[in-house]
């Protein structure tokens, strides 16, 4: 008979059920899912956007252009792509690099948050609109909110976000290439910030009930 654990569902198990998803019509497309790449354990995540043509080939995010400046900036405060967890919003890329649509981040975007849980990051970096939308539950967009913090729940811990530009955007804009490089210049002292747990629930205590007078049967 196998044996019950009670171990918890590794970030690697998870991975093996994630690479047979058909959950929306981009597996017909993909030549694989990509998961997300890096330490099981990084206090340190990113969130893109969705594989390329490289990554979809290779089977790991940010392995281009976008990926090669990813890992100078890392390289820039002290950190590799083994220090860090790189994923995406989409795990499959769309066809021609198209932008995710809205029912296929519907559809995969439970995968990431199960990711956050499993990782359990202090600072999550979304790289981009899609990313930050989607884990800040607001529509502003990036040029609004780039290098502006906030502690969020996500994945059930409370977590710094902290929405940057988009590297593959950066490679082609030399002012948002400076703000990117700026804002990643934060990380480190994110990193150290001591982040509140959630706060505890607040225990309504029932109202007093008055005592009923006590009838002195004096009538
Ligand atoms: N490569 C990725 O994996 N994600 C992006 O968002 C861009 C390039």
């Amino acid at each position: 008979m196998a044996a019950v654990t009670d171990a918890p569902p590794t970030l690697e198990a998870f991975a093996a059920a994630v690479a047979g998803c058909t959950r929306c019509p981009l597996h017909a497309t993909r030549t694989q899912v990509v998961f997300g790449s890096g330490s099981p354990t990084a206090d340190l995540m990113f969130v893109g956007e969705a594989p390329g043509f490289h990554e979809d080939k290779q089977g790991v995010p940010f392995v281009g252009a976008a990926g090669q400046l990813l890992g100078k900036l890392l390289a820039g405060i002290g950190l590799t792509r083994d220090d860090v967890f790189v994923a995406n919003v989409l795990k499959c890329r769309p066809p021609g690099n198209r932008d995710p649509q809205p029912e296929e981040i519907e559809a995969c975007e439970s995968h990431l948050f199960r990711q956050i849980e499993l990782i359990e990051p202090k600072v999550i970096a979304t790289l981009g609109n899609f990313a930050t939308k989607l884990l800040s539950g607001k529509p502003l967009g990036i040029t609004r909110v780039h290098g502006q913090e906030q502690e969020v729940t996500l994945g059930g811990s409370r977590v710094l976000l902290y929405p940057l530009f988009h590297p593959a955007a950066a490679l082609y804009t030399p002012r948002m290439l400076d703000v990117l490089e700026a804002d990643f210049r934060r990380l480190p002292e994110l990193l150290g910030r001591e982040v509140a747990p959630p706060p505890p629930l607040q225990v309504v205590a029932p109202p007093a009930v008055e005592p009923e007078p006590v009838q002195l049967g004096l009538f």
